[in-house]
């Protein structure tokens, strides 16, 4: 991949911490390359909410198209940005920024990623069908905006600490049309979890190694679909407990490529263009090698 800087170079990143093991730099630079676009994508660690601030600052006085916000400043990117997209604030989280006029403007592409991702990989359709969020944090919020707008017929939060979970669900309770919504702690849930179509886990559980599945294989049935917003490893315990029930199961991998072609439509104001996912997805899987390889090397 050869970026070429000049003086008419546009900047994105994506600020969080840590991030030294982000993919979306490998992602995002291959598709600007790809699409002809004089960007370049860096990323920006930063310590504290008091240097976010300090960072937007000079963001502002910079030729940003956008930025990315990953963990753990997207709850409180929600009142930084000049304005906020209807979806992140149901969602209670900001992951895409877009630097228009001059102004910080808020989205949320998760919830649309992680749908975009379900479709193209398994076909599933969530209308009508009786769902299950494992986790209750901001990716959840973004998973729970999504299956509301997919007309889910019920959707339930499963959480080990059940005040989080009802928090959730209270904050868009005046949301909910048809949908219907419930929560419950994660040792209560086998009831619920075997009687749903799809599960999502939406917490850390499965990034460490030695780390459990979040949801034991015998509550998993053979006509589920399960996605594990993980992708680093590449299989977690609860996929391989999902195989181990017959279910269906997906990592997280075309979720992150969806939420960051998302935001290059987003950024880019064209309707002409729809920002190639493979493109994307070769360059993260590139990226997950290089750095498996360079932490053998050491
Ligand atoms: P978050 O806001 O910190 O929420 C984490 C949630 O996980 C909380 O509900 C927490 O439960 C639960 N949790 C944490 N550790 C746990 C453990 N050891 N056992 C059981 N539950 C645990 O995080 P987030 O931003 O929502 O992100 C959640 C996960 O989704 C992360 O792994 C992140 O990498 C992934 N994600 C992936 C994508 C993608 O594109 N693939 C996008 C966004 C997020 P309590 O409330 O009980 O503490």
């Amino acid at each position: 991949m050869t970026i070429r800087v000049n003086g008419t170079t546009r900047l994105a990143g994506i600020i969080g911490l840590p991030i030294d093991h982000t993919l979306s730099p490998a992602m995002h630079n291959a598709v600007y390359e790809h699409l002809g676009l004089n960007w370049v994508y860096v990323p920006l660690p930063i310590a504290d909410e008091t240097d976010l601030y300090r960072l937007l600052g000079a963001i502002r006085a910079l030729p940003f198209v956008g930025f990315n916000v990953t963990m753990p400043y997207k709850q409180a990117m929600l009142s930084l940005c000049d304005e906020v997209a209807m979806l992140a604030r149901m969602a209670g989280a900001v992951n895409t920024v877009h630097f228009e006029g001059g102004r910080l403007i808020g989205y949320n592409t998760d919830g649309r990623g992680l749908l975009e991702s379900l479709t193209l990989e398994t076909g599933f359709d969530l209308l009508g069908k009786d769902v299950v969020i494992v986790g209750a944090g901001g990716a959840a919020g973004a998973a729970f905006v999504a299956f509301m707008l997919g007309k889910a017929r019920r959707i339930t939060v499963v959480n080990r600490k059940l005040v989080r979970a009802d928090e959730l669900v209270s904050r868009m309770r005046s949301h909910l049309r048809i949908t219907e919504a419930a929560t419950v702690e994660t040792e209560s849930a086998e009831a619920v979890i075997a009687s749903a179509s799809l599960i999502v886990n939406a917490t850390p559980l499965g990034m460490r190694d030695g780390d459990v599945s979040p949801i034991p294989a015998e509550w998993l049935n053979s006509e589920q679909v399960v996605v594990d917003m993980i992708y680093r490893p590449s299989k977690t315990a609860l996929e391989i407990a999902a195989e181990q029930a017959g279910a269906k199961a997906i990592n997280g991998l075309g979720m992150l490529v969806s939420q960051g072609a998302l935001a290059v439509d987003i950024w880019s104001e064209s309707a002409q263009i729809r920002t190639p996912r493979d493109v994307m997805r070769a360059a993260a899987e590139r990226a997950m090698i290089d750095m498996h390889t360079k932490e053998i090397d050491f």
